[in-house]
C-alpha cells in the first residue's frame, strides 16, 4: 500500500511512501525488546538522560527543516508549528529534571504490625512500547510520549499518522543521530491496518492519541495492557456577564479557531450570559471577520475532512441553528473553511454534543452561569474547559465544577511543560498518573522481611 503525504494548502501530493507490512510489526517488537534489554543493561540512568538529550540536539540541527515539513506536510501556520517546535525543545529539561528524580523509593510500614519489615516500590519500565501517533501537531505529541518513555527506559515503535509521515520519518532520522541503541525507536509506516496490528501484537504497553471512535475500537482488540488513550474533546467554554466583550472575543475566537480548530482542546461549543450575550456575539463576529484564513489558521487537513465539517455545519442549520457567518469551503486551491458561528438553542443537536474538528463554533445563551456549568458538563467528554470572567476567585470557583481534566480561566489550550499534567476525563481518555513520566513505567512493590524467624500470624 502507499500512504502520501499531501499539502492542504493545494491539495498536490508531497511524497509518496511504501506502507509496512502487518507482518512487519511483530519484528520490530522483537528488535525493540533487544535494544531495550541493552538499554536498561549497559546504561546507567543518568548516561539514559544524557543519551535522550542528543535527540534534542539532533532536533535543534534539524530545526528548519522540520519546522518546513510539518508546516508543508500538515498545512498549519508557521507560528504554531514553532511555538510547538520550542515547547518540544525544552521539553527535553523538564523530563530530565522528572528522570533523575524519579526512582525506588520506600513506603513507610507501621513497626507495629510490620516488625522488622520493609516495603520498596521499584520502579521499572514497561519494555517495548507500542505508539500510534496523531497528525495535529505530530511533532509536539509524538515527543510527550517519547522523551519520558525512553528516559524511563522503555524501547518504543511508533506508527506515525498516515497523514504526516514526512515528520515522523525525520523524528526517526534525528533519532539515528544519537548514540541510543539502534532498535530503541522503530518507525512503522502506514494507516489503520498497521495500527490494527500494532494493538493485537503482545507489546508491553500502548499509547494511542486519536479519535474517540478508534479508541474503542481499540480497547476492543488490545487485550490486557496498559494503555494510554489520548482521545477526542467537545470542550465548553462559558463566558461570564463580567467580562470585557473586546478582550474576550479575541480570547475566545483564538480558542476556537487557531490551527483551524483541528486541536483536542478548542473551544467547540460557547455558553455566554444572555445579559451581554448580543454584545459579546457582535464583537466575537468582529474579531471573525478579522481572521486571516491562510495565515492564522491554515487549511482543513484533507477534503474529506472539510466535507465532514461542512455536512455538519449544513445539518446543525437544517435543524434549525442560526448561521452567524462562515459554513462554506473557501473557493480555490486547497482544503480551507470559513471560520463559522452558529446559534444554537437546542442542547440535544450533533454540533453541541459531538466534536467538530474544524473552524466550528457554536454558541448557546444562557441564563446565567448554573445554566452554563450544567450544559458544559452535560457531555460525553471532559478533556477542557475554559471560564472567562474578569473575577479570578469566581473563575476558579466555575472550574472547579467543570468536568474535564484541563481547566482554563482567560485561556484556552496552553499546555504545561510538553503534555506534563495533561489529561482527559470521561470518554476523552484514560485519566493519567500525577506525573507522566510514571506513565511509562510499572512497578514492583517488594515486601521484604528483614528477619528470618518464624511470625506470629503463620502456621504453627
Ligand atoms: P484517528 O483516530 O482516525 O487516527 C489516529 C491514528 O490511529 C492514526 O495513526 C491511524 O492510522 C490509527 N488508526 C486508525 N484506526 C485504527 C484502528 N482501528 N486501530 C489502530 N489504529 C488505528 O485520528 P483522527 O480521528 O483523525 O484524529 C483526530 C482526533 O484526535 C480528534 O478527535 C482529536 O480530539 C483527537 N486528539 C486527541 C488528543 C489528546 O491528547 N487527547 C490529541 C490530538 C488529537
Amino acid at each position: 500500500m502507499t500512504v502520501r503525504s499531501i499539502n492542504p494548502r493545494n491539495g498536490q501530493v508531497v511524497k509518496e511512501f511504501v506502507s509496512n507490512h502487518p507482518d512487519d510489526v511483530l519484528s520490530t517488537l522483537m528488535k525493540g525488546r533487544d535494544a531495550q534489554r541493552k538499554w536498561m543493561s549497559e546504561w546507567v540512568n543518568e548516561e539514559r538522560i544524557e543519551a535522550v538529550l542528543e535527540l534534542r540536539s539532533a532536533l535543534l540541527s534539524m530545526k528548519e527543516e522540520l519546522i518546513a515539513t510539518e508546516m508543508l506536510e500538515g498545512g498549519f501556520p508557521q507560528k504554531d508549528v514553532i511555538g510547538t517546535y520550542n515547547g518540544v525543545i525544552k521539553g527535553f529539561e523538564h523530563y530530565a529534571a522528572e528522570a533523575k528524580a524519579t526512582g525506588d523509593y520506600e513506603f513507610p510500614l507501621d513497626p507495629a504490625g510490620w516488625p522488622d519489615t520493609k516495603a520498596t516500590i521499584n520502579l521499572v519500565p514497561h519494555g517495548v512500547i507500542a505508539h500510534i501517533g496523531i497528525w495535529n501537531y505530530p511533532l509536539w505529541q509524538t515527543m510527550i510520549t517519547l522523551i519520558p518513555a525512553l528516559m524511563a527506559g522503555n524501547a518504543v515503535v511508533f506508527k506515525p499518522s498516515e497523514l504526516t509521515t514526512m515528520t515522523g520519518t525525520m523524528i526517526q532520522q534525528a533519532f539515528d543521530r544519537t548514540s541510543m541503541p539502534s532498535g530503541l525507536l522503530q518507525t512503522l509506516i502506514g494507516g489503520p491496518e498497521i495500527g490494527k496490528a500494532m494493538v493485537n501484537a503482545p507489546f508491553d504497553a500502548l499509547v494511542f492519541t486519536g479519535g474517540r471512535a478508534t479508541g474503542l475500537d481499540i480497547t476492543r482488540n488490545a487485550g490486557v495492557k496498559p494503555m494510554v488513550l489520548e482521545l477526542s474533546g467537545n470542550d465548553p467554554g462559558i463566558v461570564c456577564s463580567d467580562v470585557n466583550v473586546q478582550e474576550a472575543a479575541r480570547g475566545v475566537a483564538s480558542g476556537a479557531f487557531s490551527h483551524g480548530g483541528q486541536v483536542c482542546i478548542r473551544i467547540k461549543r460557547l455558553y455566554v450570559m444572555e445579559s451581554m450575550a448580543d454584545a459579546f456575539i457582535a464583537e466575537l463576529l468582529k474579531v471573525v471577520a478579522r481572521i486571516d484564513v491562510e495565515g492564522q489558521i491554515g487549511p482543513l487537513i484533507r477534503e474529506e475532512a472539510r466535507t465532514k465539517v461542512r455536512e455538519k455545519v449544513q445539518r446543525a442549520v437544517r435543524s434549525g441553528c442560526e448561521l452567524l457567518t462562515g459554513g462554506e469551503n473557501i473557493p480555490g486551491p486547497g482544503y480551507y473553511f470559513e471560520p463559522t458561528i452558529l446559534k444554537v438553542t437546542d442542547d440535544s443537536l450533533e454540533i453541541i454534543r459531538e466534536e467538530t474538528f474544524g473552524p466550528v463554533l457554536p454558541i448557546r445563551v444562557v441564563r446565567d452561569e448554573e445554566e452554563a456549568i450544567r450544559l458544559a458538563n452535560q457531555s460525553d467528554y471532559g478533556l477542557g474547559a475554559t471560564v472567562w470572567t474578569r473575577d479570578p476567585i469566581k473563575g476558579e470557583a466555575i472550574a472547579r465544577r467543570l468536568e474535564a481534566g484541563n481547566v482554563w480561566i482567560n485561556e484556552h489550550g496552553r499546555t504545561i511543560n510538553c503534555g506534563e499534567l495533561f489529561q482527559g476525563w470521561k470518554c476523552s481518555g484514560i485519566a493519567s498518573t500525577n506525573r507522566r513520566i510514571t506513565l511509562f513505567m510499572k512497578k514492583r512493590t517488594i515486601v521484604n522481611h528483614l528477619s528470618s524467624e518464624a511470625r506470629p500470624h503463620w502456621f504453627k
